[in-house]
């Protein structure tokens, strides 16, 4: 069964052809820049990369492309689209209607729809991806896996705002969260490497990337997540706050420096880890200016690992302990510094990192001491297989 995966984002869309008989995959590609000049479509298969460079001026251009691409005679890999047997989308937001991923049909769509106005950044390119694959290659069953639903198990008392209870019934304002995907992914290969059935553990996910967030699960389900109602919340980002006094933005407003649309740049794009350091929102750029002596770059970081070291101590508490650690994404992969600062001066807690084995990148690993009593793992992440599986299960139930 061949299935292929689409992440369709406002200018961009990421997909992958995955063969699930063996898990591999048989192609990948990005397209970049769609509706803006300079567009262009990179595949990629194994080593060889193949690159379109073509204005594509809306998605169904670029979907028209992917089609192509993976169909051509020189550089594709099937003879048609015929071969696959479904595809799968990721979806941002699903509210509080869908806790598992889902076949998409008419009600499906409308849902999302509904969504919109929760995730207006990224349901309504979702839900263009959907419409355009319908369109170009019906015929196919699709599959919308979410990344809210993984989370959909959180407990009232963590989800609920201590705000007027009327504004989660109006305006479904509650924590939701995200990178489900991804939390679930790492978590079922952490109880796969520890040989052990995931209702017997409780297990903590750092999906630390540009977006970044924690999760603690406990049995298999999420019962809590540091991101919110929006992306927003929790950990220190690349360019996102998380956690602030709400109160700093009515006292901006009151500056009068900053409208609505000031503050919601300013908290989304200009803040995180970029808006201390002054230097980037990349944590390789970090890392490098504070290996030669940036003060707010080595702030940076500090204020990072911080909030990190903050949430799995807090999730210890929430479920009364911990048998595993998993860092994972971009960040987690490959920085063993940032691993070894939010671990450090956990051993009270029976987390200790082996300083050797936690230099490896990119690689699943067990990074703990033989005296830890807690497993702290680094998993590399994979949506896109998660979302591919997720897919099979449901088309092969249908
Ligand atoms: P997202 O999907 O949220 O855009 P990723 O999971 O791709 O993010 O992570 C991107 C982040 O990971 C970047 O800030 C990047 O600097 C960081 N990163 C990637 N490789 C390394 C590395 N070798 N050392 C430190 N940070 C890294």
């Amino acid at each position: 069964m061949k299935i292929l995966v689409i992440n369709c984002g406002s200018s961009s869309l990421k997909y992958q052809l995955i063969n699930m008989k063996n898990e591999e995959v048989m192609a990948k590609g990005l397209v970049e820049r769609i509706g803006i000049e300079g567009s262009v479509l990179t595949q990629k298969i194994n080593d060889s990369k193949y690159e379109i460079k073509q204005y594509m001026k809306d998605h169904k251009e670029a979907i028209k492309l992917v089609v192509e691409a993976l169909t051509h005679e020189e550089y594709g890999v099937i003879k048609n689209m015929n071969e696959i047997s479904a595809v799968g989308h990721r979806v941002v937001h699903a509210g509080e209607k869908y806790s598992s991923s889902v076949l998409i049909n008419e009600d499906v769509i409308k849902v999302l729809e509904q969504c919109v106005k929760l995730a207006p950044l990224h349901n309504p390119a979702n839900i263009v991806g959907i419409n355009v694959c319908r369109e170009l290659i019906p015929n196919i069953p699709m599959v919308a896996v979410f990344d809210t639903a993984f989370h959909q198990t959180l407990p009232d008392y963590a989800y609920i705002y201590p705000l007027p209870y009327e504004l989660y019934t109006k305006y479904a304002i509650r924590k939701y969260g995200f990178h489900g995907t991804s939390h679930k992914y790492v978590s079922d290969v952490a109880a796969q490497m520890l040989g052990k059935n995931k209702k017997d553990l409780k297990i903590i996910t750092c999906h630390l990337g540009n977006g970044a967030s924690l999760c603690a699960i406990d049995k298999g389900k999420s019962v809590d997540t540091s991101m919110g109602f929006t992306p927003l919340e929790g950990l220190a980002m690349g360019t996102r706050c998380g956690d602030i006094d709400s109160a700093i933005i009515p006292f901006l407003m009151k500056t009068g420096e900053l409208t609505i649309d000031n503050v919601d740049n300013l908290l989304n794009k200009e803040s995180g880890v970029l808006g201390i350091s002054g230097v980037s929102s990349d944590f390789r750029d970090i890392e490098e200016a504070a290996s030669r002596g940036n003060k707010r770059a080595e702030l940076a970081l500090e204020v990072f690992c911080y909030r990190v070291k903050k949430f799995i101590g807090a999730y210890i508490a929430a479920m009364g302990g911990v048998d595993c650690i998993v860092f994972t994404a971009g960040l987690g992969e490959n920085s063993p510094e940032t691993r070894e600062k939010v671990c450090e001066n956990l051993e009270f807690m029976g987390i200790n990192v082996d300083k050797e084995k936690n230099k490896i990148r990119g690689k699943a690993m067990d990074i703990s001491s033989k005296e830890s009593r807690v497993k702290v793992f680094v998993i590399p992440t994979n949506e896109e297989l998660m979302i591919a599986k997720e897919t099979k299960t449901i088309v092969e139930i249908k």
